[in-house]
């Protein structure tokens, strides 16, 4: 159902993102994927997008440092060209976490967590949502979190950017809720917000409490914690609700922060 359409998916070199990314291009989009990374782990996601596709082809890597605005609206008036005005779907995921006391947080990490988990989709979306609006049809699906629902110590600036992320989203969501119509689909701004997630995000956390034992030990600690399913969400899990978002059935879905969290908001 995507099919002529184009889609960018921050971060997508890994994790959610690249997940997100394969099963856009599942559903026909051409997708722009971004984020850091080795030559060889670019060109590896490039080839998983692409393979979803049924090997079509038309994915390319826009190399965007999200915590440089000026290259983020290079990359956007680069999209532009490559889409033929704008995308129709934007997902912004990239995102990164450091967890220590707020004291002790450095300031560096607070500046690049606040640049790439809330601030790069105000830049992004300032760039796309008018181009979505004169079509009629746009999806803003922004990958944020639990924690943008509820605290955790330790992680100042990731809660932070990611209540923040919540809240720009909504704002974005009422400005552009009249666009469109039922027919066309609209324009809507939703977050998805997960839990415990199996990527390399989450590793630093898993090894902290492994305390000498195995890797198993450490997962089993992390979601007692807080996940009462007691299972970890897989990045196409993910990646489902975000297509399901950019359906046009969903067009009255907009402003939501949906939790995929096992329980954990609920308790
Ligand atoms: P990941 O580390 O696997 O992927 C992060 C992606 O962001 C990578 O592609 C990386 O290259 C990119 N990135 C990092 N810094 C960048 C920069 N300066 N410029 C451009 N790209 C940059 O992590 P993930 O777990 O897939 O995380 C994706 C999103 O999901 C993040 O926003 C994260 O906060 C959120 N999230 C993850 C979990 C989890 O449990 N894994 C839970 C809730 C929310």
């Amino acid at each position: 159902f995507l099919h002529g359409r184009t889609a960018l998916v921050t971060g997508s070199t890994s994790g959610i993102g690249l997940a997100i990314a394969k099963a856009l291009a599942a559903a026909g989009a051409r997708v722009a994927i971004n984020g850091l990374g080795t030559d060889e782990q670019i060109a590896a996601a490039i080839a998983e997008v692409d393979a979803a596709t049924g090997g079509s082809g038309g994915t390319r890597h826009f190399g965007a440092d999200l915590r440089d605005p000026a290259a983020i609206e290079a990359m956007m008036r680069d999209l532009a060209a490559w889409s033929d005005g704008g995308v129709d779907v934007l997902v912004n995921n990239a995102g990164i976490q450091h967890a220590v006391p707020l004291h002790e947080m450095p300031v560096s990490k607070w500046n690049d967590i606040l640049a790439i988990n809330l601030s790069s989709a105000f830049h992004t979306m300032r760039a796309a949502l008018p181009t979505m609006a004169a079509r009629g049809y746009g999806r803003v699906v922004n990958i944020a979190s639990v924690h943008g629902l509820v605290a955790s110590k330790d992680k100042a600036p990731y809660v932070a950017s990611k209540f923040g992320l919540v809240g720009l989203s909504k704002v974005a969501a009422l400005e552009y809720a009249a666009q469109g119509s039922r027919e066309s689909g609209g324009i809507t701004v939703n977050c998805i917000c997960p839990g415990w997630v199996e990527t390399p995000l989450i590793e630093p956390q898993i090894e902290a409490r492994m305390h000498g034992g195995s890797r198993e030990d450490g997962v089993r600690a992390l979601l007692a914690e807080k996940q009462p399913s007691l299972r970890m969400t897989l990045p196409e899990e993910i990646a489902a609700l975000a297509v399901f978002l950019c359906r046009r059935e969903a067009h009255n879905i907009t402003g939501a922060a949906l939790p995929v969290d096992g329980g954990w908001t609920a308790q």
